[in-house]
Order: C-alpha cells, then sequence, then structure tokens
C-alpha cells in the first residue's frame, strides 16, 4: 500500500508533492517515540548537514566541497559506507578541509522497511565504515528519511552515536533549482537550526548535486545577514544559548 502511494505520489505535479513533503504530521510523532537531536541551542550558530555521499561525481560532493570553502562554511556530512568504498579519498578529504563526517548507515535502508536485525547491521556496518576514516568513533547518526526503530536506537545506544534529525530541509532530493533550495532553506534558518541537505543523488530523483552547490551562497549570505555562524553540528553541540547555561 505504502509503495503504491508512493508512485502516486511521483505523479503528481512537482510543487504539490513538495506541499505534501512539508505537511508530515507523521514525522513529528515518530520523532518523539524515537527522540534525536532536531534542533540545537546555539545562540548565533546555524548547521549545514549533507547526507548520501561522498559521491566523486563532479557536480556531487566535489562541488559541494568548493561551495562550502567559498561561503566560508563549515559542515557535517552524513556518509553512506557503500559510498564510502567507492570513494575513499573523497571522505578524508571532507575531514582534511575541516568538515564533520557522521553515519548515515552502510546502504540507505528505509529502517521502517527492514528486520530489526537488518537495521541494527546496517548502522554497526555503517559505523564502522565511518570510524575506520575518522580512526576515532563518530558522534552521529542520521536514519535515511528520518526513519528509525527502538532496535535501531538501541543500536545507536550502544555505539554512542546520537541520533540527529533536522529542523529544516531544502526538499533538495527533489529536481529543484538553487532558488527554490535556498529560498526553502532561508525561510526556516535561525539560532540552532540544523537543515537537512544532499551531496549525492544516488538516492534521489534528480541527476545531480549541483543545484544543491548552487544555493550554498545565497544560504550562508542570508545566515550572515541573521548573525549566524555555519558550524559542524559537533561544535554548534558545544555551544549553548544563555537561557540554557546552568545557573552559577
Ligand atoms: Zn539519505
Amino acid at each position: 500500500m505504502r509503495r503504491h502511494v508512493h508512485r502516486l505520489r511521483r505523479l503528481l505535479p512537482l510543487s504539490l508533492r513538495c506541499a505534501l513533503q512539508e505537511h508530515s504530521p507523521s514525522r513529528s510523532r515518530r520523532w518523539l517515540e524515537i527522540p534525536g537531536i532536531e534542533r540545537v541551542a546555539a545562540t548565533g550558530q546555524a548547521v549545514l548537514t549533507f547526507d548520501d555521499g561522498p559521491d566523486a561525481s563532479p557536480e556531487s560532493t566535489p562541488a559541494i566541497l568548493d561551495a562550502l570553502d567559498s561561503a566560508g562554511a563549515k559542515a557535517t556530512f552524513f556518509l553512506v559506507g557503500e559510498q564510502i568504498a567507492e570513494s575513499p579519498d573523497l571522505a578524508d578529504e571532507i575531514l582534511a578541509r575541516g568538515h564533520e563526517i557522521g553515519v548515515h548507515g552502510q546502504r540507505h535502508f528505509r529502517h521502517d522497511r527492514v528486520s530489526a536485525g537488518e537495521s541494527v547491521a546496517d548502522i554497526e556496518a555503517g559505523h564502522a565504515a565511518v570510524a575506520e576514516v575518522m580512526e576515532t568513533p563518530p558522534r552521529f547518526y542520521r536514519p535515511p528519511y528520518g526513519k528509525l526503530g527502538a532496535e535501531g536506537l538501541s543500536a545507536c545506544d550502544r555505539l554512542g552515536l546520537e541520533v540527529a534529525y533536522w529542523s529544516t530541509w531544502g526538499l533538495d532530493w527533489e529536481p529543484l533549482p538553487s532558488e527554490r533550495i535556498s529560498r526553502r532553506v532561508t525561510r526556516d534558518l535561525g539560532d540552532g537550526a540544523v537543515v537537512l541537505l544532499h551531496d549525492s543523488a544516488r538516492y534521489a530523483v534528480r541527476p545531480s548535486a549541483i543545484e544543491t552547490a548552487g544555493a550554498i551562497a545565497a544560504i550562508a549570505e542570508r545566515a550572515s545577514q541573521l548573525g549566524l555562524d555555519l558550524v559542524t553540528l559537533g561544535d554548534a553541540c558545544r555551544v549553548r544559548s544563555p537561557e540554557a547555561q546552568p545557573a552559577q
């Protein structure tokens, strides 16, 4: 049935599909059951996150890295184990250019469509792949499609991984132009925002991540106007808002 609905959605005009994505009450219900980071209690900072890489196609991760350098921004990349196996040097380069990497699983499963055993094994393998690149244990896990079950959450706890969702997104798995991606993101940019974007089109319906790369300058400009530094998720978690400081 779900697959049928998914197929029907693909027949809708893009604008209607995007409107449906915006209205997703099931997402907040699910995240209440399996909690994770949605935004960060950091004043003056926001976080850009990029999922699904590393992707060596010149219009994917390399273009995103160059755009981030031009914007003077640091970001968190949630890497897929099978993608690391194809482009290990690019995973190293993400780190070398000052960004953070996190775990996005080994094979980009929808964890509500696989068995508990497959879910746990995928998280463990993805964790091992990222740990090998970092040479230290990774800190964050982003479940593909924001879907995770109780067993997956237990596996994260065992591995010392914090589940990281997002507070806003660019809808950039759809074939949207840069202007629409940046407009969608800047609308909800603010203190502690965690922005979901993609540096690969491997699991998406668009041909490459070049439109996301093209959106970064405008997102960074708006962040600057708002007085926000674009930092990694790990760095943003270190800074707390004044209200969140413990009483002296
Ligand atoms: Zn993904």
